[in-house]
């Protein structure tokens, strides 16, 4: 996997691009170009500069992907659960067997660092197996409603979903919304970032091939006002799941409100790590350290607070200090340890947030600056930064940053450590690290989080449900929780009589 995945990125950097990537988009079993003809260009934000063209879809792109789902979709509601396991279980299948391709796209595309992407490609087959199994689960209830009645449920699919995709892990989320969908009876649509569009629909065409039906999964792409919007607003949607910025998605949650189609909104966080006095430090900081630096801290779930007891502060800092600035930074696909931001746009955004921090005479004790890769003077980096001491209602501490940016609370005692961690008006994940075990399950329940992770940042996997409290969201994402948030139940009440 890794001599291939090196044999292409050898290949990219030769010849600027990378032969075979899709310029359409995949639109009832098929590649479809958009109606205008409309292109746009994709970066590698490691060389700041763009290397493929892809379709500009727009309104009539979404609405023949919309008549493809809508004559595919009844059949495929009314198959059988097991015959799409087994569709799901034959795409984690050619997932896995063109894993180094898609991870050296993902990391070309993304940014991120290729072993990183290769992590997320593995992943993304994980995804689609567990539903291949988890499809077998669908059942409904009988209620006990009298003698005299039958009561019983039936698991009804949602109809036709949109998927609109984030920049930061395009394959993942796009395998995280569409495996469960299509495990529930669901058709797709999904509209990639426009920074990040080919491997959903490298996904799509992998789903084709792994016998899914013409026109149950298509992908169209562009930019979010002409794709995305009417996408969401089209009538024939029933359910939208959207991944983005809390602006964004209370967009989405408006333009689906006149249908009244249901959305699952994974939003932003503002993550606390809390790491109390008796830590084991070892693995707390390397904990810390993926929490905020892996995939430069673009990451919804970032630990992007460190929230200390202030008597080991000094030695924790210390030590990620250390570590932070021994980072080797560079182009994704020479496996640097730290890539570049996605784009020029979202590296100014970070720059501005650092920039005024240090106006407000915060103390930045490592990087704080946007830099070149030192091997070419090229891309889009910005240097893995720590804020020591930020007041709780700074900016820093209250404003999602969505970069290597670290902003450390000190607390003298639990409840202060509580207080901190519930600080802000996301409530997405927490990270604990105490040998206290009552301590720790004390903090895990009183954490405003879709999820707590123990011991470990980022613990768990696709078996865990995944979501948002109050401005990071609603609804639950991964395990049999997403299985739900694709179907719906119908309940039917009968008098049978004596
Ligand atoms: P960013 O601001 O970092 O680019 P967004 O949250 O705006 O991130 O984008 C996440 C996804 O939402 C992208 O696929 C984008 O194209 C899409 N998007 C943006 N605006 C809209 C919209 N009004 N309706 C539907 N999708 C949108």
């Amino acid at each position: 996997m890794t001599a291939e995945a090196d044999r292409l990125a050898a290949e990219y950097f030769q010849t600027g691009t990378l032969s075979g990537l899709p310029r359409d988009h995949f639109i009832d079993g098929r590649w479809s170009p958009p109606q205008y003809g409309r292109m746009m260009e994709t970066f590698d934000p490691g060389l700041g500069r763009a290397y493929h063209a892809f379709s500009a879809g727009d309104a009539d792109d979404v609405a023949t992907a919309v008549e493809a789902a809508v004559r595919a979709g009844p059949d495929w509601a009314r198959s059988r659960p097991a015959a799409r396991g087994a569709v799901l279980a034959r795409t984690a299948a050619l997932l896995r067997e063109e894993a180094p391709r898609l991870a050296v796209i993902e990391s070309l595309d993304s940014g991120k660092p290729l072993q990183e992407a290769e992590g997320d490609v593995a992943g993304a087959a994980r995804t689609f197996e567990y539903y291949a199994a988890a499809a077998n689960t669908l059942q409904g209830d009988s209620f006990p409603i009298g003698h005299e009645y039958l009561g019983y449920s039936i698991i009804e699919p949602a109809g036709l979903t949109a998927h609109i995709i984030p920049w930061n892990y395009p394959l993942s989320t796009a395998a995280r919304g569409i495996a469960p969908a299509l495990a529930a009876g669901c058709t797709v649509i999904a509209k990639p970032a426009e920074q990040t569009p080919m491997t959903a629909l490298l996904l799509a065409e992998i789903l084709h091939r792994a016998g899914l039906p013409a026109g149950v999964c298509n992908v169209v792409t562009g930019t979010g006002q002409d794709a995305g919007a009417p996408l969401v607003r089209h009538p024939a949607v029933r359910h939208v799941s959207f991944t983005g910025s809390v602006q964004t998605g209370v967009n989405v949650m408006r333009e689906a409100a006149p249908n009244v189609t249901r959305v699952l909104l994974e939003l932003g966080g503002k993550s606390p790590v809390v790491v109390l006095a008796d830590a084991d430090l070892d693995a707390a900081v390397e904990g810390i350290l993926g929490a905020i630096f892996e995939n430069a801290g673009q990451i919804c779930s970032a630990g992007s607070r460190l929230v200390v007891d202030r008597g080991i502060h000094g030695e924790l800092l210390d030590r990620l200090v250390k570590r932070a600035e021994a980072l080797q930074i560079g182009h994704g696909l020479k496996r640097s340890q730290f890539g570049p931001l996605n784009s020029a746009e979202h590296l100014s955004r970070v720059t501005a947030h650092v920039e005024s921090a240090r106006k407000r005479g915060l103390s930045i004790i490592t990087g704080g600056n946007a830099i070149a890769d030192p091997a070419t003077g090229q891309g889009w980096f910005f240097e893995p930064t720590i804020i020591d001491t930020a007041p709780a209602n700074d900016p820093a501490v209250q404003q999602e940053i969505f970069g290597p940016v670290l902003v450390v609370q000190p607390f003298d005692e639990e409840e202060e450590a509580l207080m901190l961690a519930n600080g802000t008006d996301y409530a997405l994940v927490a990270g604990i690290y105490t040998r206290d075990f009552s301590a720790a399950h004390r903090l895990a329940r009183d954490i405003d989080a879709g999820q707590v992770f123990i011991n470990e940042y980022f613990a768990g996997g696709i078996e865990v449900p995944f979501g948002g409290n109050r401005m990071s969201g609603f609804g639950r994402e991964k395990g049999l929780a997403a299985l739900e948030a694709y179907s719906r139940v119908k309940s039917v009440a009968a008098r049978i009589g004596k």
